[in-house]
């Protein structure tokens, strides 16, 4: 199970999907899009456009139910975010999967040009329209997600991770992340 970690913008939906042509035979899982799927007005999409995060149980039972509809191999992207979410996951899963986080650190002045790309390319999303909830999701992201990317980096012996710096092209960004991962370049 590949675990793709990062703040806003960090390009963890364009690497999974790229990761995923090169390993089709993974099921891809994107939390953000699932959550997006809820109905307009649920609490769920509330939480989002309001760039706060949903809450642990509602999200871990989302994805407890599409884990169990997956065979093999997963790409997860978006989840875990809390450190709560983070241990639910070790308890649960790392002994029936292979877990390998990959963390996507950029700075804050990257995540903010790359979500401002977003929108000036089209983005309808209401998280990226105001600049406000932009910052609130940076700082969700270095007071929440920050300390369960700190605990699977020091505390499980029992997964892989790879702090990757993602800063540069695109390209190369994902040559290690392949790397990382040692998938050969060639099937890229
Ligand atoms: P981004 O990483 O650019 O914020 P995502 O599509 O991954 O985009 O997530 C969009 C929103 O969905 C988040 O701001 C949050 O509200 C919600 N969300 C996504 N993943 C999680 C999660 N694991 N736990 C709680 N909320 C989540």
């Amino acid at each position: 199970m590949i675990i793709m970690m990062g703040g806003p913008g960090t390009g963890k939906g364009t690497f999974s999907r790229l990761l995923h042509n090169v390993c089709p035979q993974y099921s891809h899982i994107e939390t953000g899009a699932l959550l997006r799927a809820q109905p307009d007005g649920s609490p769920i999409r509330l939480a989002i456009a309001g760039g706060n995060l949903v809450s642990n149980e509602l999200v871990c039972d989302l994805i407890s139910k599409t884990i169990s509809q997956t065979h093999g191999d997963i790409i997860l992207d978006g989840f875990p975010r809390t450190l709560s979410q983070a241990q639910w996951l070790v308890n649960n899963y790392a002994t029936k999967y292979n877990i390998h986080v990959i963390y996507l650190n950029v700075s804050d002045e990257i995540m903010i040009d790359r979500i401002n790309k977003r929108r000036t390319e089209g983005s309808t999303r209401k998280d990226d329209a105001n600049l406000d909830t932009v910052k609130h999701r940076l700082e969700t992201f270095h007071n929440i997600t920050m300390p369960a990317i700190g605990w699977l980096g020091s505390e499980p012996d029992n997964i892989k991770f790879s702090d990757i710096d993602s800063s540069e092209q695109e390209s190369k960004n994902f040559a290690r992340i392949l790397s990382a991962l040692q998938i050969p370049t060639q099937n890229a």
